[in-house]
């Protein structure tokens, strides 16, 4: 498949070159379990497209994810989870193929958070609004 890359671990997966518990595939996308769940039903699912981060994967393998979260989530079948996708070793990553992780949630197992908030002023998230924007 000409969007995968030889010398990585997701691709190799996609493609059967290593062994994986898959859940779900169709066209562009792939799902599967993590080889070590932090919640039972722990779930992967990557693009059929190597890329290392989201904002570099092509819009329509993107609206391929969107859909696939919904079915996948569905069939996980978690009342509550979370969604976890990282981009880069300082935010976690450490497989460089994108993937989201499907993660249920209960009072035992699944997903920690550390949300330190801020309080910035109107004026100053205004001024970051613009900033994104621009670049749109
Ligand atoms: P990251 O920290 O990059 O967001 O998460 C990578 C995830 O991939 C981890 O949760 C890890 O357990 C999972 N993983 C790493 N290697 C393998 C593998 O060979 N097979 C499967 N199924 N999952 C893997
Ligand atoms: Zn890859």
């Amino acid at each position: 498949m000409e969007s995968l890359k030889d010398d990585c671990l997701f691709c190799k997966i996609i493609q059967g070159k290593i062994p994986c518990k898959k859940v779900y595939e169709n066209e562009t996308v792939f799902a599967f379990l993590d080889i070590n769940p932090i919640a039972v039903g722990h779930t992967l699912v990557i693009p059929k497209y190597h890329a290392a981060q989201c904002h570099e994967v092509p819009e329509d393998y993107m609206a391929g994810i969107g859909k696939a979260l919904s079915v996948v989530a569905k069939a996980v079948g978690a009342k509550n989870y979370n969604i976890l996708q990282n981009n880069g070793s300082i935010a976690h990553q450490a497989v460089f193929h994108v993937h989201f992780h499907i993660i249920p949630k209960d009072a035992k197992q699944g997903l920690g958070i550390q949300w330190p908030a801020t309080n910035p002023s109107g004026d100053e998230l205004e001024k970051t609004a613009e900033e994104i924007k621009s670049r749109i």
